[in-house]
Parts: C-alpha cells; sequence; structure tokens
C-alpha cells in the first residue's frame, strides 16, 4: 500500500512556497508519491491579466516541482473539462489506486470552510486530510483543533496536522513583482520560462500608457479594498491641477499610480528598494511600511516610464517636504482629503484646499505629526522640515500659484 499525497491549487504561478512544501509534505508525510494537480481555470473566473494558458501552467509546474523527488505533476483538473470538485479528482484517483492511502493537502482555512465543500463525507471516505499549518493565533488554532475534532467524530474523518516551516508567499504577490519589473521566490527555470513568454504583463510595454489603460493596470496590482482610494485620489488630484494651475493629465496619472506597491509586505518592499537601487535611511529600513511612497516611484518611473515630476510627487507622498512642487502639493493632500477619506478634520482640509494650498498641506502635516506623537511613533525629518516649511509663520515668501 503506497502513501500518496494529493497537492492541488491553482498555481498561477506556481512559486518557491509551493517547491518547499511540496518537500515537507512528503518528509513529513513519509510519501511514496505526491501529486501535483493544477487547477482548471472555471470559463466564467477571469484569469489575471497576462496569465499563462492551463497548458502553459502545466508545463510552468513541471519546471517547479522538477528536482523534488517522489513528486509529479498530473493533469486530470486540466483535462477534465468544466468544473473541477475536489471530490471528482478524488473519485478518479481512488479508482487508479484502490488500495493505497490517499493524503488531501489542505490550509487550515479550507478545513474551516470543510462542510460547505461539495460532498464532504464523501470526501473523508476517499481520502486522510492532510492540514498543512503555520504557526497559527492560539484562536485559529483552537478553531483548527476543534473543526478536525468534530469532523473526525461526525464523519469519521482521518485528519493528520502537518506542521509547515516554509515561509508564506502568494501568487498574487508573485504576479505584482513580476508586473513590477522585480521577480522573486520564483525557481530559476519557472522564472526564466516566464520571461521568455512575457507572461504576467512581463512581456508588455508599460511605457506611458493612456490614462485608462495605465487605470486598469494600475487597479489590477491593488488590493480590491484599495481601488476606490486611488480612484478618488487621481480625480481628486486632476480637479486640484485645475484649480491650481498645474498639468491635469500629469496629476490624474501621479494619483492613479501613487500607491502602487502599497499591497505589498515589507519583505517586497525591501526587495523592490535593491532591485531599483534606493539607499535607506534607518528609519526607513526599520519601517519598510512607510517604504510604498520610494518603491512607487521607482516603479513609476521604470516601468510605467513617467516623468521626474511624477516620480517626485509620489516619492514624497506619505512624508511631504520643505519646497514641495505644485504637483508635489497637490498629491500630498488629494491623497489625504480624497473623498473616501473621513476622519475628525477631513473637512476642513477639504474646506482649505479650495482657498489656500500651502494652509491645507500645513494642516495635513500638522494633524499626521500629532497623530504619530500621539502613537508614540517617530515623525519622518521630511515631514518636520514641511511643517516647518508651510508653517503660517514662517515669513517665507507668498508662493504664486
Ligand atoms: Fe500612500
Ligand atoms: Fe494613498
Amino acid at each position: 500500500m503506497a502513501r500518496i499525497g494529493i497537492y492541488g491549487g491553482s498555481f498561477n504561478p506556481p512559486h518557491l512556497g509551493h517547491s518547499l512544501a511540496a518537500r515537507e509534505i512528503v518528509s513529513h508525510l513519509e510519501l511514496d508519491r505526491l501529486l501535483i494537480i493544477p487547477a482548471a481555470t472555471p470559463p466564467h473566473k477571469a484569469l489575471p491579466a497576462g496569465s499563462p494558458d492551463p497548458d502553459e501552467r502545466l508545463e510552468l509546474c513541471r519546471l517547479a516541482f522538477a528536482d523534488i523527488p517522489k513528486t509529479e505533476v498530473c493533469d486530470l483538473e486540466i483535462r477534465r473539462q468544466g468544473l473541477s470538485y475536489t471530490v471528482d479528482t478524488l473519485r478518479t484517483l481512488r479508482q487508479a489506486h484502490p488500495d493505497d492511502e490517499l493524503f488531501l493537502m489542505m490550509g487550515t482555512d479550507m478545513l474551516l470552510s470543510f462542510a460547505s465543500w461539495r460532498a464532504p463525507e464523501e470526501i473523508v471516505r476517499l481520502a486522510t486530510l492532510a492540514v498543512v499549518h503555520r504557526e497559527e493565533s492560539e484562536t485559529v488554532w483552537n478553531e483548527v483543533r476543534q473543526k478536525a475534532e468534530t469532523l473526525s467524530r461526525d464523519l469519521h474523518a482521518r485528519i493528520v496536522l502537518v506542521e509547515n516551516r516554509c515561509v508564506q508567499i502568494s501568487s498574487t504577490t508573485v504576479r505584482r513583482l513580476l508586473a513590477m519589473g522585480a521577480p522573486n521566490d520564483l525557481e530559476p527555470a519557472v522564472q526564466k520560462r516566464i520571461l521568455e513568454r512575457g507572461w504576467y504583463l512581463t512581456g508588455a510595454d508599460l511605457k506611458r500608457l493612456p490614462f485608462d489603460r495605465l487605470a486598469e493596470i494600475s487597479l489590477s496590482l491593488h488590493d480590491e479594498k484599495r481601488r476606490p482610494h486611488v480612484v478618488g485620489t487621481s480625480r481628486t488630484a486632476e480637479v486640484l491641477a485645475r484649480r491650481w494651475g498645474a498639468d491635469p493629465d500629469l496629476a490624474a496619472r501621479a494619483g492613479i499610480l501613487h500607491d502602487i506597491t502599497k499591497a505589498l509586505g515589507p519583505t517586497e518592499q525591501l526587495h523592490l528598494c535593491r532591485k531599483y537601487g534606493m539607499v535607506l535611511t534607518e528609519l526607513q529600513r526599520d519601517n519598510p511600511k512607510l517604504l510604498h511612497a520610494k518603491t512607487g516611484a521607482a516603479v513609476a518611473r521604470a516601468v510605467f516610464g513617467e516623468p521626474d515630476e511624477i516620480y517626485e510627487a509620489i516619492y514624497w507622498h506619505t512624508t511631504g517636504k520643505a519646497d514641495m512642487s505644485l504637483l508635489d502639493k497637490i498629491i500630498y493632500i488629494a491623497d489625504y482629503m480624497e473623498p473616501n477619506r473621513s476622519f475628525p478634520g477631513v473637512e476642513l482640509l477639504r474646506r482649505l484646499v479650495e482657498t489656500d494650498l500651502n494652509a491645507a498641506v500645513f494642516e495635513g502635516l500638522d494633524q499626521s505629526i500629532s497623530l504619530l506623537r500621539k502613537q508614540g511613533r517617530i515623525v519622518d525629518p521630511d515631514s518636520l522640515a514641511a511643517w516647518q516649511c508651510y508653517h503660517p509663520d514662517n515669513d517665507r515668501e507668498e508662493q504664486t500659484e
């Protein structure tokens, strides 16, 4: 009787997280074989921009898992037409391997939603559930244990918990970094193939795109919940540019790109800094969350071919600085008071920006510095310099715009 693991997923694309997990699973469960089963894509579900077709994705999986002992890529779900359900896959595998023990890999989130799957009682008859988990919070972990007990009692499920010490990597993040010209966390052969074929926007010329296309690509690189803010900032910046005599087109473009790397975590921010040769201050290194303005500016210039004015406006949009350009100020303040923002003081900013742009910038700086101080956080020296520069008592020459 052989022990066969089943590892399904979209693998779009397969990355180091997948291949490391496969190695761990094989050794932890002492598997004789591990089947990697890339999912078919349901006809109604649009794939992310630039994704390879299913056969090409299968090929990427073969490259990704080629060196992992006992692991093979299986085209079962991609060959099958229509929607794939786990239970269908298990039935087929059970027929092919009547005497073997099957282990179905799943994450903790999948175990928690297991009752809503198609035919859960049949799935647990066909396979042992192998729940791959990382160090989770006590609450999640208790939930998982309780769920496992319930399923064992009610459905006679066999469940094993597999500790996965691998880093968490998401395919979405991998795709975003590819589009931003900074591939990461891919097996070299997989990366090479992706770049050769230009998948995941790596082959697209994204320089100086017409605004609508730029907006489409930018929004595709954001999490759903941030999209209204990005659109709001762009529209507000365009309106402010008309009001204060800046270039509305540049303002709209800077607005739509200002948070372009915001969906990426600290590790990816530092990766982008290395890729784009950005020298960091100690404060920035210790607070990589603040880096999205810097990496966003680099991506706007290098990937989207935007001019220096836009680079600068994005670069300074979180901290501000002394002597900002007109566009810098517009992006700084549009980001702060676009229509989706709501906090005490936002109405004051909206009023001020109609009559006195510098006063609005000062008010924004003053509010954010006070908040940081209240939270006991360090204030960026550039923000302090900006605060001084735009302080109403400062007899800096009135700007003429
Ligand atoms: Fe931002
Ligand atoms: Fe923003």
